[in-house]
């Protein structure tokens, strides 16, 4: 029947190793005309969106007539995305919520289908990571407080077959311990907590040689510059004796993760389960490997599909075959939210840049990159930091590789630490932050 997905307890999905090119944009050809069939029969949020950005009802709105359809974010949803759900309530059986790093959490509701979705995306991207039905993994990561990531971790690793120890993020030492005891082959978990874990396995007596981790799935923090290279973390994680450290993607409104295969060079789609496209203001795509912001349709998603929402992640896409042989598309690193472009003189980067050279240059200590307006078209940044060397050195190098690397020359201010910590954690913030905006305040 048109307009309705397919119904099945366990979601078939398909190997995506050996999908062709063709076969791979059949695939979402489909599941684009299928989603968009399903959502005009289903949501009252969708027609009356679409009718107000003035899309005609019968138009042929096919995966290459997508920009015609108006792209949508996350203010959008807060304000009026209580009719996006296609379901009646009684067939939703988990209830979410996103992340608050912008704005309040959004309440995400799913079917079992969903749920199963969500299995099947995460089988998909465990095995596009390297992770086999003979792994031990350790999945330190948040399995309650209405998180969906632990969750759809534990579903797809059981689907997989694999054996996981659900340890949560707990401490270092626990985790280790666990490690340790179970022979763990791999561990899912956020790259600064692993480090912490292995950087303390690499201090005690026995070292880490007896760690048999061979692979570190590392969730919401990066471990890689713009360029692929290993970030200080990543580093630490795979100097610790981890073999190979893989990134990944995820998007909770999304019900969706991508991870890197072992060639390290991007996470890769899954075509049956999502449509992504790096875009820029006007919403239409960048080149390949040129950085915009990744905006996404689900595929297959019952109770909350979303069409051309807008992340606010801004990333590069890659198209062409990788080294592993897959065809579907990968996404780069993710060098920053769209909200923390800076317009310096010119110039438009991310703090993230700043932020891998103060990482990579001897002598910085504890810093804050702070960004005030000067006026509609500029910003002025500020890097507020202390020094371990000869500050006059220090800021000699500093000013050559942001000039020579960044093309630009913020001002550099020496702090005390007590003064970096108020302004990398103030009161009643959750989370530590090197980015400080006042550009609003
Ligand atoms: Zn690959």
């Amino acid at each position: 029947m048109p307009g309705e997905l397919k119904e099945s307890t366990t979601m078939q999905v398909r190997d995506e190793a050996t999908l062709s090119a063709t076969e791979m944009v059949a695939m979402q050809r489909e599941a684009w005309r299928e989603t968009v069939a399903y959502v005009r029969r289903h949501s009252p949020f969708y027609r009356e969106w679409w009718d107000r950005c003035g899309v005609p009802p019968r138009s042929r709105l096919g995966l290459e007539q997508r920009h015609r359809l108006p792209t949508l974010d996350k203010r959008v949803l807060s304000e009026e995305g209580r009719g996006l759900l296609c379901v009646p309530e009684r067939r939703v059986v988990d209830v979410v919520t996103t992340s608050g790093s912008t704005g309040q959490p959004l309440i995400w509701r799913l079917t079992e289908a969903d749920l199963e979705r969500l299995a099947a995306n995460e089988l998909l991207s465990f095995r596009c990571a390297g992770v086999t039905p003979s792994d031990t993994v350790i999945l330190a990561v948040t399995l309650d407080r209405c998180c969906m990531a632990g969750m759809a971790y534990f579903l797809g690793l059981r689907r997989l077959g694999a054996s996981v120890a659900r340890v949560g993020p707990s401490t270092p030492a626990m985790c280790l311990d666990m490690v340790g005891r179970l022979g763990a082959t791999a561990v899912v978990g956020v790259p600064s907590f692993l480090a912490q874990a292995w950087q303390r396995a690499a201090a005690s007596a026995e070292g880490t040689s007896k760690l048999k981790v061979r692979l570190a799935v590392c969730i919401g923090e990066p471990v890689r510059e713009s360029g692929f290279a290993l970030n200080d973390v990543g580093r630490t994680l795979a100097a610790g004796g981890v073999v190979r450290v893989a990134s990944s993607y995820g998007v909770t409104e999304l019900a969706s993760s991508l991870c890197e295969c072992e060639a390290g060079i991007g996470s890769h789609l899954h075509p049956q389960l999502l449509h992504l496209e790096a875009v820029d203001e006007k919403g239409m795509p960048v080149a390949d490997g040129e950085v915009g912001e990744l905006t996404a349709t689900t595929f297959g998603v019952e109770a909350m599909p979303l069409i051309r929402y807008r992340t606010g992640d801004c990333a590069a896409m890659f198209h062409g075959r990788c080294a592993c042989g897959r065809v579907t598309p990968r996404v780069g690193p993710i060098v920053g939210r769209k909200s923390q472009k800076l317009k310096f003189k010119g110039v438009t980067l991310f703090p993230s840049t700043l932020k891998s050279i103060l990482d990579s240059t001897e002598g910085v200590g504890r810093y804050a990159i702070v960004a005030h307006r000067d006026g509609p078209l500029s910003d002025r940044v500020e890097v507020r930091l202390t020094f371990r060397g000869d500050p006059a050195r220090v800021r000699r190098e500093l000013t050559e590789r942001f000039r020579g690397e960044a093309k630009v020359a913020p001002l550099l201010s020496q702090a005390t630490d007590s003064e970096v910590e108020s302004l990398q954690f103030p009161e009643g913030a959750r989370k530590r932050r090197y980015f400080v905006d006042l550009r609003l305040a």
